[in-house]
């Protein structure tokens, strides 16, 4: 069974290639930013609670996070495996990982940075299923409406140039050191993702 990490910057690609490849395997897709994005819109005290650490560009505190993630992770679909997609982000949340559902491989989605300002600042994402596209490298087939379920397409408030660069660096600190944490446990897969969708 897999149980996939996808690991990388923001705007690396891990959103796009877990939704192609969760399709293809018969795998849950799980993203954490999804979730927390889900709860802010409905209002919930945690999506309340999380909506101002999310438009700074911080991360949402540990207690909250794990939280919905373990709900996720229980519910029937995960049953053949999942994909993590922006989660874990931080040595916590890794441990608390190992005792809720161990990671079979970590994939890292590796890219220069000075390419991920661009990719965030074009990306436009579905409103309902969250499919992420992109102005210039992945646009839709009709302008401005979703390919798979024809909803209108969002500018994420934090895809601006202020919050992306927090992002970057929240990402540098708190996020880049689980490489390491993963690579001496022999998980680790390291991706080209500096290439078209199709290639990586
Ligand atoms: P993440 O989930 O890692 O934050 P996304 O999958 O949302 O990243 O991708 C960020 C942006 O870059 C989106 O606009 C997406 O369409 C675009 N993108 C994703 N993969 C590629 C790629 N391989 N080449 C060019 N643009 C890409
Ligand atoms: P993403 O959709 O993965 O880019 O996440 C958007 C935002 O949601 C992040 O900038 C954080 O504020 C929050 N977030 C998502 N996942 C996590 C996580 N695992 N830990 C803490 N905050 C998170």
């Amino acid at each position: 069974m897999h149980r996939l990490i996808f690991l990388g910057p923001p705007g690396a690609g891990k959103g796009t290639q877990a939704t192609i490849l969760a399709r293809e395997m018969g795998l849950a897709h799980l993203s954490t930013g999804d979730l927390l994005r889900a709860a802010v819109a409905a209002g919930t005290p945690l999506g309340v609670e999380a909506d101002r650490y999310m438009r700074a560009g911080q991360l949402v505190p540990d207690r909250l996070v794990l939280g919905i993630l373990e709900e996720r992770v229980g519910e029937t679909d995960t049953a053949a495996g999942f994909i993590l997609d922006g989660f874990p982000r931080t040595v916590p949340q890794a441990t608390a990982l190992e005792r809720i559902a161990p990671a079979t491989r970590v994939i890292s989605f590796e890219i220069p940075e000075s390419r991920l300002v661009e990719r965030l600042t074009q990306r436009r994402v579905c409103s309902t299923c969250g499919t992420p596209y992109n102005l210039s490298t992945n646009p839709p087939a009709r302008p401005g409406v979703c390919d798979r379920d024809g909803a209108p397409l969002a500018h994420r408030s934090d895809d601006q140039p202020e919050p992306v660069r927090t992002r970057l660096k929240v990402y540098w600190e708190k996020t880049a050191p689980l490489l390491d944490y993963y690579a001496g446990r022999g998980l680790l897969l390291r991706v080209d993702a500096d290439a078209p969708v199709d290639a990586v």
